[in-house]
């Protein structure tokens, strides 16, 4: 097929001045637009812009538009460094509407609605709330109070965010549909609007007690049940209770965080539970009943005979049953053996007359002494 003649193409004389150009451009490419050229005239609408746009980046080129007076097509080459590489592949109805975008949808009545025809609607954003609970109410679960932030309609604007007396126009950028929409070929490229911010209004007199936003931030109490077997981190969903949507659009969600304060004796892994006991040298050494603690109350483990540091002792189902678990987890004792401080001058003596009586029995009453020199005799060898 031979190539129209580019003034031919945009319908205009050959001296035609660039603002002529730049007119008849605009005109074929609204004439062309996608949504007015559905169903069987889209491709052929679709060709004849590729035409236009081709033409009009031609002759709106001061170089290009000499080199094809004097040569005709011979003496351009759209091929070669017209429009951006991959253009094309989008049908040039992207780019070419977003280079003169501001033209057409500034000007008259260039603008549409959205596929739906109504305002663009968006959900709310969701909240989130830190909450700081004990080791003991996560284990057994709490009814708690939050005061949340939550929206009322303003009372002096009933909601409008225009000041009494006046009101909100529809926006002129997007005909009041919050958002501009264009189509190229399979592609669709839909955009919030960026006057209105997708509301589809603009208020011109903006209401003095709510900004113009309609509605006014006030608190209200929330009834919050936290599961039993909670732990650090997770978040509880309360759902609608986020910030209101825009244009009737659903309200977003809260989030509850679960934050565990420290506790003074329990360290939690999971279901399980980690505490460390105290043991006297003496206590260590007989062995005998010690008095533990336990989450659900007081507890007692039998230590034997001649129990060494770091000695743990594990009590099965003391630990905390997690949300999701079917048991609960274990309490692990860690036995720490102490040395005894600011001894008496009897004790001293009594100690002393005891580390005796321990070095006639040679290795016999450390089980670790023996393999330990071992050990660093044979680092020195
Ligand atoms: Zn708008
Ligand atoms: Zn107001």
């Amino acid at each position: 097929m031979a190539k129209r003649d580019y003034y031919e193409v945009l319908g205009v004389p050959k001296n035609a001045s660039d603002d002529d150009i730049k007119k008849a451009y605009r005109k074929l490419a609204m004439k062309y637009h996608p949504d007015r050229n559905q169903g069987d005239g889209a491709k052929k609408a679709e060709e004849s812009f590729k035409e236009v746009k081709e033409a009009y980046e031609m002759l709106s080129d001061g170089q290009k538009r000499a080199a094809y007076d004097r040569f005709g097509h011979a003496g351009v080459d759209p091929a070669m460094g017209g429009g951006r590489p991959g253009a094309e592949a989008y049908g040039g109805f992207a780019e070419a509407f977003g280079d003169i975008f501001g033209d057409i949808f500034g000007g008259a009545g260039g603008a549409r609605r959205g596929a739906g025809g109504g305002q663009q609607v968006y959900r709310g954003s969701d909240l989130s709330y830190a909450m700081e609970i004990t080791l003991e109410e996560a284990a057994r679960g709490k009814d708690s109070q939050i005061r949340i932030p939550s929206w009322d309609d303003c009372k002096a604007c009933d909601g409008s965010g225009a000041k009494p007396g006046t009101s909100a126009k529809t926006c002129p950028t997007c005909n009041g549909s919050g958002q501009v929409h264009l189509r190229q070929g399979f592609f669709s490229i839909q955009q919030t609007c960026p006057n209105c911010h997708g509301s589809g209004k603009i208020i011109p007199d903006p209401c003095t007690a709510c900004n113009g936003a309609g509605r006014i931030k006030s608190n209200k109490t929330l009834e919050v049940k936290i599961p039993a077997g909670i732990n650090e981190g997770m978040r509880i969903r309360s759902a609608g209770n986020g910030e209101p949507g825009t244009n009737g659009g659903p309200p977003g969600d809260l989030y509850i965080e679960i934050r565990i304060k420290q506790h003074d004796i329990f360290e939690r892994d999971g279901d399980d539970l980690h505490c460390t006991i105290p043991v006297g040298i003496a206590t260590a050494a007989l062995g005998g009943q010690i008095e533990v603690p336990t989450l659900g109350g007081k507890a007692e483990i039998e230590l034997p005979e001649g129990t060494q540091h770091g000695k743990t002792f594990r009590l099965r189902g003391k630990g905390i049953k997690g949300v999701r678990s079917s048991y609960p987890g274990d309490l692990y004792c860690h036995v720490a053996v102490e040395t005894p401080i600011k001894l008496t001058e009897h004790q001293r003596k009594l100690l002393k007359e005891l580390d005796e009586s321990f070095k006639k029995g040679g290795d016999r009453h450390s089980p670790n002494a023996k393999s330990w020199t071992d050990r660093v005799k044979d680092l020195f060898k």
